[in-house]
């Protein structure tokens, strides 16, 4: 499979259908739900089926391409997927945890937007095509291929008032006009569109038809579209979302997610709304810690949302995807922001938001000429005349951002998602994963059984998977259960036993010492006496929502 692509609908499904029908006891693949145009929302589910049900184990969530032009997203969902799929067998770490772990995917949760944004005739939306807030469009100038080159791309126009001019640096590129500045040749510099109710004189930036932004639809901190454009009408209101958000409240294994978007090479953690400050402080170091590890594999910076990646401190984003998986469910949840051209064209160390705002124009050149070097022919285009229907001449040119800015050119799109696969592992190893220590079975004369169970988290996270999870209640404590044939009776013990949380090994970091302490925090132990006749058939359970679940058939009196 090649992975410096971009793929269809159609290629996503075809290949999805390919790896269930080539590897039935890893690959299951199912939908969580349609489109707003129909369309499936494909997840694959993968698994050692030898080893228990996907439902028995914990599990990891990967999804891509929420937004509709960040399609880098679904292929390094499917790179992933490959990755396990091939390395069953092969690569002793994903054997272990394809057989203790489950990994949910869903490379595209946007196959409406994907497919607008992949199209002969391009059209880029933020997220769903379902015309948000008002049904028509409004007064002003509205993205659109308009000389049918298949691109949308930049016009330029003369204007003694513009806030452009051609660089110094490079006749092709254009600088920012200094506050200063008179008596040059001056530019606007609109997308390449159409206006809506032109008068002739004014071009205003309207709200885009398809106003949505799916990853402000969802349930944590839902605000309304005066203080959140584009968040819906209300939480959960898309079917996108709606089925996103359906799938993990019903399949509670969940422990981590990793959403991968496009771009900035960053890796961000909640919260988006609020500061560290407010963290539990467990659930801090244990983000910090994956963070680190993941910065360390990638070379990706992992930051706070709220601290490092908000346009404007006072104006945080709510509602999205992985703030609500941390704050509702307490799943450790990532957003992937996959590549970044100015750090690939070697900008260092740039301020991910503050770098728009204001850069050395000689950056501008260094990331063109990269572009020259290694972008693809139609990256940047050079300008050329072009006669608007409605604005007259003007000029086309300039950044075709598809495959530069928004996305990887083909030829980087695999490496870039290589770049995570080794991080995801270590992150599926620190699961929490439920074990059975020790079953003993003692026989007291002939019809009487002491049945002894050790069970113990063999994971890193403990059951409970973070501190939030456990202050909000969203997941239930270990349980016990036996399931008795008729004639066997409990003598001693209940037939349903809450063990409560299992601790792992990462909420030590407040009593670490070097000389340390290491309490069996993670293991519990249940007993049960029985009356029954011999070769009875006692059914043993152990749940777990979030570290899996284990099913026994113990056969009494038979050695
Ligand atoms: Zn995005």
């Amino acid at each position: 499979m090649n992975f410096n692509h971009y793929f269809t609908n159609e290629e996503i499904e075809a290949h999805l259908n390919e790896w269930v029908r080539a590897y039935p006891n890893l690959a299951a693949l199912s939908t969580i739900g349609s489109s707003f145009e129909g369309r499936p929302i494909w997840l694959l589910t993968l698994t050692n089926l030898a080893t228990g049900q996907a439902a028995d184990k914990p599990a990891m969530w990967i999804d891509g391409n929420i937004h509709a032009t960040e399609l880098a997203g679904a292929t390094a969902a499917l790179y992933v997927s490959n990755q396990l799929i091939t390395g069953y067998g092969q690569d002793e770490q994903v054997t272990r945890l394809l057989d203790t772990s489950t990994f949910y995917i869903v490379p595209r949760i946007n196959p409406d937007g994907a497919g607008l944004a992949l199209a002969a005739n391009p059209k880029f939306i933020r997220s769903g095509v379902r015309p948000y807030p008002w049904e028509d469009k409004q007064e002003g100038l509205h993205d659109q291929d308009i000389d049918g080159d298949g691109k949308i791309t930049q016009m330029r126009i003369v204007d003694p008032n513009g806030d452009w001019k051609v660089s110094p640096l490079d006749p092709r590129l254009m600088a920012k006009r200094e506050p200063d500045e008179q008596g040059g040749v001056y530019y606007r510099l609109l997308p390449e569109g159409l206006l809506e109710d032109y008068d002739g004189y004014i071009i205003r930036d309207p709200r885009p038809l398809q106003g949505l932004d799916f990853n402000r639809n969802f349930p944590y901190e839902w605000k309304p579209e005066n203080e959140q454009f584009g968040s819906g009408p209300y939480p959960a209101s898309e079917p996108e979302i709606n089925a996103l958000v359906g799938f993990v409240t019903k399949n509670l294994n969940v422990n981590i997610v990793l959403t991968f978007h496009t771009f900035s090479r960053v890796l961000l953690r909640p919260y988006s709304t609020r500061g560290d400050d407010t963290m539990n402080l467990d659930d801090l170091w244990v983000f910090k810690k994956m963070g680190a590890r993941g910065t360390e594999i990638s070379g990706y910076r992992n930051v706070s949302t709220f601290h490092d990646f908000t346009y404007n401190p006072k104006k945080v984003t709510y509602g999205a995807f992985d703030d609500w998986m941390y704050d509702h469910l307490g799943a450790y949840s990532f957003t992937v922001e996959l590549w970044d051209l100015p750090t690939e064209a070697g900008v260092k160390d740039r301020k991910f938001i503050e770098w728009w705002r204001d850069h050395p124009h000689e950056q501008d050149l260094q990331i063109l000429k990269w572009i020259d070097e290694h972008g693809e022919p139609d990256s940047y285009l050079p300008w050329h005349s072009f006669d608007h229907p409605q604005l007259g001449p003007v000029e086309l040119g300039g950044w075709n951002a598809l495959y530069s800015w928004r996305n990887p050119p083909h030829a980087f799109m695999e490496a870039e998602a290589a770049k995570h696969m080794k991080w995801i592992l270590f992150l599926a190893e620190m699961l929490p994963r439920l074990q059975l220590h020790t079953l003993d079975v003692q026989a007291f004369g002939t019809d009487t059984y002491r049945i002894n169970v050790v069970v113990e988290n063999t994971g890193y996270l403990p059951t409970f998977t973070s501190q939030q999870s456990k202050a909000r209640q969203a997941v239930r404590p270990v349980r016990a259960e036996l399931t008795l044939p008729e004639g066997v009776e409990i003598l001693s013990g209940k037939r349903r036993v809450e063990l409560g949380f299992l601790e792992g090994r990462s909420n030590k970091s407040d009593t670490a010492t070097v000389y340390g302490f290491s309490p069996t925090d993670n293991r519990v132990r249940v007993e049960w006496v029985l009356r029954a006749p011999v070769g009875s058939s006692v059914k043993l359970e152990i749940l777990s929502e979030r570290a899996g679940s284990l099913h026994k058939e113990i056969k009494l009196g038979i050695e």
